[in-house]
């Protein structure tokens, strides 16, 4: 990887990233440890008993770093008592607090846990979304107040060997970074390394970055830049890789993974906090799941090294260039397969899975939102009348020219080649992506193919990307479909690692499809939801509503997850729109980032709506909140009936 772009070992072969090794407590993060996985509570600081309890099942379940927030200086007093109980009962897991807006605060708690969080946007700035012009001169008087604030701190926590996390969030950058550098991923990156500097002033190392974002795309490009800078300047600190406001149920896994799993592909993270809308314990497993993937991934089969520079820039969305044929490539969103192929005989109601229900009193067919575009029947072939937005895929040697919406697929290169009978439209053909010396004979191919990408290495997705790789070093723009297969896993992993191998390519705008195979594939409808979800996460092709609801935490003012639920059941037919559902006002309408509606809790039973980053509904009671939100979005013209 030219240097310019390099932000991990080896984008083909598999090994993770050495951090420096930092100790919290008596746990040690970074360097050659395990990915930690860690969580935070959603219990009040205050309530000690309650805290205490929810932390232990967190640790039960494989929690090794408990987070609570310290809003102001008495939570963080309490933290002593919280780690006393915690040690009394046997529970020596390090503990960390999680501060904004109060470097008091943050003094206090290093005086008896072991860790502490702070978000470089507003450990000494206030956010008012306001452009300020900066001089360098008023710039860099900013920088040392900045310096004043934190000091401190940084002092405190080396005299008493605490650690610290720099935890930037895109959606609470300052004004002042967002000023000088956008609400982008450089902005977020220049803000860490201001206090990462700090730090470093003082010679002090244990510190622990982390570069959220609810978007994953985002959060993918600032932690790469992010490395690449700290592999230039020497010093590559452990990573704590997450994304915000990920949701709940399926979406927030899937967002998760895309997010952290596409990072940990190229074996970068040290720590892993899933933050979803669900009780703090659920997400361990889910963690759990994400990282013990790459325990052998350096076993994989060889991957030819890339011998020239990075045709595609990683730092930045780029779609690769390809032509367009029917609705696959080009402009064009990316397409969805389903799998039909394990039926023995194919009718109507075989495709409500796939998003598609016919209505036998009307004769008409109704379809989802998420309706796929093709589905492969292998052996079989469609003889009822198709909706018009569906193809079929075949197996070649049962296709015919005259069997409307039907294209053939051949199982190599040399099959198309050979055959004699092929669709005058559109051809689909199976690529091992193994086998590079494939590109040279892609390169003869017609216009009418379209390829469809497997792989059967354990690192599936770097094989493929290298794939990639090579046809655009080449200029080969014949849309692809990435193909990925599942076998025996259960519905969250399955879920997890799709997720994964599919969002890691779709971020540097690889694949003109997804094509979701699974041996036990009974289970259409999962299949079929988890493609478009993985679509949404990596927005790509939006078919649903966005909810960007935060995990919650002792800050939370009101029940995230029956208040999610609520909302969730008035709006979801708003494909497209961003709704934000925060906890509370510390971060409330930074934290949403690109939210087109926010509510967000602002005191006891008290709600703020926000259209966009403005707040236009103030102190809004709860049992009216919901409704007022859905009066805002009609008042705003983005409201549909059902
Ligand atoms: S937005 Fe949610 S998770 Fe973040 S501090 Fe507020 S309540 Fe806690």
């Amino acid at each position: 990887m030219a240097n310019q772009y390099k932000y991990c070992n080896s984008l083909t072969d598999f090994s993770r990233l050495e951090t420096r090794e930092v100790t919290i407590g008596h746990v040690k993060f970074g360097g050659k440890n395990p990915i930690r996985l860690q969580s935070m509570t959603t219990t009040d600081t205050m309530d000690t008993k309650s805290s205490v309890e929810q932390a232990i099942r967190m640790i039960d379940a494989g929690c090794e770093l408990v987070r609570y927030t310290a809003p102001s200086k008495k939570e963080a007093e309490n933290l002593k008592e919280i780690r006393a109980q915690l040690n009394q009962k046997g529970y020596t897991t390090p503990i960390v607090a999680d501060i904004h807006f109060t470097p008091n605060a943050a003094e206090i708690a290093a005086l008896h846990i072991e860790k502490i969080r702070v978000n470089p946007g507003n450990y000494a700035d206030k956010k008012r979304f306001e452009e300020i012009e900066y001089t360098d001169e008023s710039y860099q008087a900013e920088l040392e107040r900045i310096k004043a604030k934190f000091t401190p701190l940084v002092l405190l926590c080396k005299e008493k060997n605490r650690a610290i996390r720099i935890g930037t969030n895109h959606g609470s950058l300052s004004d002042r970074i967002t000023s000088r550098y956008g609400d982008s991923a450089k902005g977020m990156v220049e803000s860490a390394f201001e206090f990462i500097q700090i730090c470093e002033a003082n010679d002090f190392y244990n510190i622990v970055i982390s570069m959220k974002s609810s978007n994953p795309l985002i959060m993918v490009q600032a932690y790469r830049m992010l490395t690449h800078k700290m592999i230039e300047n020497g010093r590559i600190y452990p990573l704590h890789l997450g994304v915000t406001e990920a949701g709940e149920g399926e979406d927030g896994r899937i967002k998760s993974a895309v997010g952290i799993g596409t990072l940990l592909e190229d074996g970068i993270g040290d720590t892993i906090r899933v933050s979803l809308t669900e009780a703090p314990e659920n997400e361990i497993p889910v963690a759990r799941k994400l990282a013990e993937r790459y325990l052998n991934r350096d076993t994989h089969k060889h991957i030819e090294p890339i011998p020239y520079d990075l045709p595609y820039n990683p730092f930045e969305y780029n779609k690769r260039p390809t032509t367009s044929n029917l609705n696959i490539g080009g402009k064009h969103h990316p397409v969805v397969v389903a799998d039909l192929s394990h039926f023995a005989e194919l009718k109507p109601a075989n495709l409500f899975g796939a998003g598609y229900h016919y209505n036998v009193t009307d004769d008409k067919w109704n379809l989802s939102e998420q309706a796929v575009d093709y589905v492969f029947t292998g052996q079989n072939t469609i003889n009822f009348d198709l909706p018009g937005t569906l193809s079929v895929i075949c197996d070649e040697e049962v296709w015919q020219p005259d069997l409307n919406q039907h294209y053939p697929i051949f199982n190599s290169i040399t099959a198309y080649q050979s055959a004699t009978q092929k669709s005058e439209q559109l051809n689909f053909v199976k690529v091992d992506v193994g086998d590079l010396n494939a590109v040279k004979s892609i390169k003869t191919l017609d216009g009418t193919v379209v390829l469809v990408l497997f792989s059967t290495n354990l690192h599936r997705m770097a094989e493929k990307r290298r794939f990639f790789i090579e046809l655009m070093h080449e200029k080969i723009e014949l849309p692809a479909i990435i193909f990925n297969d599942y076998i025996d896993l259960d519905d969250e992993t399955f879920q997890l690692y799709s997720s994964t191998d599919f969002g890691a390519l779709l971020i540097d705008g690889f694949g003109e499809g997804i094509w979701i195979q699974s041996e036990n594939c009974s289970n259409l409808k999962l299949n079929t939801s988890t493609a478009f979800g993985i679509l949404q996460a990596t927005r790509t092709r939006i078919s649903k509503t966005d909810y960007i609801s935060c995990p919650s935490c002792g800050r939370t003012l009101f029940d995230l997850q029956e208040t999610t639920a609520k909302i969730r059941a008035k709006t979801n037919h708003l494909k497209g729109l961003k709704i934000g559902i925060m906890g509370c006002i510390v971060n409330g309408p930074g934290e949403m980032a690109d939210a087109d509606y926010g509510y967000v809790g602002v005191g006891k039973g008290k709600i703020n709506l926000y259209k966009e980053k403005t707040v236009v509904k103030k102190n809004i009671p709860e049992a009216e909140a919901v409704d007022e939100l859905v009066n805002l979005i009609k008042e705003n013209n983005d409201w549909v009936e059902q």
